[in-house]
């Protein structure tokens, strides 16, 4: 039987994260295969931590299903006061939390500022959820009946989260579900338990949540994460990752009939129009393109540019890619381009770029590495159907493709699988509105990058991008579930 740990309050990347976390306990689980915590940027193992064979999984639900009727009756401003304290630890924690992010995550200053901080607000505004569970009075037909809409939590919620953006990705399902009244089984991505998963489970723990609310089993995505998928228990299953694998987490939800939020992959087009603000898509192009070295399911995975003013963009992008500074952020602050996570997202987008040149794509900056740090890369005179661009390369590439026509334009951003983020450059707002409408995206943006989230405004793809949405009074929905009501106020009338 595996060792049972005291829980240590400590939120670094120092502190002993060595466990999985289920009905409130620390657990080392020895006999089981471990995970590696590596540094990107040196190669270095930082620790490990157990991956969760399918009884774990198990356990966690059981103690989710136990845990959750209780946790549901507790007065909104209860759960409300967890979830808020969890936001002013967050804050409390700042420094050991941002190295986490920088040394586990490879997270640059300016990743970690938007992760951290949208992390800090995304989390109060969860908190609020609490009382904004609403249901309404509706008429009804029959004479003397009164009509109650209702919600209530869903239940159980599985969460299941990638490396990328990992505290961001993962407390985003977590917090609201909580403060909703479900509980929660979360398996964290197998780069970023930590962030991902155990601080999670460290930051709620400090802020008081009753045992067996939530539990975080780090492991493989083929064994635990599968198996958080296809438990029956689960009410919702809440996936961020790539579409390969959302397919088969929500056939495994759908199987037991439990709700599938998924959110997926992209390849999202930054479309520049001749009359744009040159300055204005330049600035957007190279922060959408490079922010977190590009791994990110809402950068700019292509860019289509007018033929008019496609050389001025694309010498200056490749001139400003090319300055940017690249090394362990953990060093040095004014570090851009990080470590790419592993070396085989290394090794894919070194792929891309190389076989895009073979098709006949003209390098103009970049296209190499050193370790795990990818040089930011420029590709021109690419083409739609070039590997960098039919794929979500999700890492620092920027394929400029031209175009003549604004329809070209619209055929080219909507040739492609997916639909989750766009950007529309033109000094004539109303004629970006117009090519905007056309595109197919859940999430569009005119004169600005396609990487914008908001605490209130809807997060979430069309096409193969997903099912659903994050956020707001959106998330609301896909974590509770309504309940009709009807009292029948007078005697009522039947045909027989
Ligand atoms: P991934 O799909 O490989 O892994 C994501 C998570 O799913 C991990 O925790 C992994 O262990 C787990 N997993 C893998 N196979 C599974 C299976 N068969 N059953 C259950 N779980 C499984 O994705 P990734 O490489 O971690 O992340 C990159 C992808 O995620 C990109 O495609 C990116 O666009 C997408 N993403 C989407 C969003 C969004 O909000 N739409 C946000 C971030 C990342």
């Amino acid at each position: 039987m595996a060792e049972v740990v005291e829980s240590e309050p400590e939120i670094s990347i120092d502190a002993d994260w060595d466990a999985m976390y289920v009905d409130g306990e620390w657990n080392r689980a020895e006999d089981r295969d471990r995970i590696d915590v590596l540094n990107p940027s040196t190669g270095e193992t930082i620790g490990s931590v157990p991956s969760a064979a399918t009884e774990d999984v198990d356990a966690a639900y059981e103690a989710a299903t136990r845990a959750q009727s209780e946790w549901a009756k507790t007065t909104p401003d209860k759960r409300a006061a967890v979830v808020r304290r969890v936001a002013e630890l967050i804050e409390e924690y700042e420094d050991g939390i941002r190295e986490i992010l920088a040394v586990e995550g490879g997270s640059a200053r300016p990743k970690q500022d938007i992760e951290y901080g949208g992390t800090v607000t995304f989390v109060h505004d969860a908190a609020s959820f609490a009382f904004r569970m609403s249901g309404r009075h509706n008429q009804s037909k029959i004479p003397g009946k009164e009509n109650i809409i209702q919600r209530k939590p869903a239940g159980v919620v599985g969460v299941i989260s990638p490396w990328n953006v990992p505290l961001k990705l993962s407390i985003r399902a977590v917090a609201p579900a909580i403060a909703l009244g479900n509980s929660v089984v979360l398996k964290p991505a197998e780069d970023t338990p930590i962030a991902g998963g155990l601080l999670i489970a460290r930051l709620f723990e400090m802020a008081g949540l009753p045992d067996g609310v939530l539990n975080v089993v780090p492991g493989d995505g083929k064994t635990a994460g599968d198996r958080t998928a296809s438990h029956p228990a689960s009410d919702v299953v809440a996936f961020t990752g790539s579409t390969e694998a959302g397919k088969l987490v929500g056939k495994n939800a759908v199987e037991h009939f439990a709700f599938p939020a998924l959110e997926l992959g992209g390849n999202n087009p930054q479309v520049v129009l001749e009359d744009a603000d040159l300055d204005q898509a330049v600035d957007a192009g190279v922060f959408g393109s490079f922010w977190h070295q590009g791994q990110v399911c809402i950068s700019i995975n292509r860019h289509l540019v007018h033929e008019d003013v496609y050389d001025e963009y694309a010498s200056r992008l490749a001139e400003r890619a090319s300055e940017l500074k690249i090394g362990d952020p953990t060093d040095d602050d004014d570090v851009i381009i990080g470590p790419i996570i592993n070396e085989s997202q290394r090794d894919g987008i070194l792929e891309y770029i190389e076989q895009t040149v073979e098709a006949g794509a003209t390098l103009e900056t970049g296209g190499n590495a050193d370790g795990l740090f990818v040089e930011p890369t420029v590709l021109t005179g690419v083409e739609n159907s070039m590997p960098a661009a039919c794929n979500e390369h999700f890492g620092p590439v920027a394929p400029i493709i031209p175009f003549e026509t604004e329809e070209e334009a619209i055929e080219l951003a909507n040739d492609t699988d997916y639909g989750l983020s766009a950007s529309v450059h033109s000094a004539d707002r109303g004629r970006a509105r117009d090519v905007a409408d056309q595109i197919e995206a859940g999430m569009m943006h005119i004169n600005d990058q396609t990487v914008n989230v908001e605490p209130h405004t809807p997060f979430g793809g069309t096409k193969s991008s997903g099912i659903g949405n994050y956020n707001g009074d959106w998330i609301i929905d896909e974590f509770t579930e309504v309940r009709w009501t009807s009292v029948q106020r007078e005697p009522r009338g039947y045909p027989f």
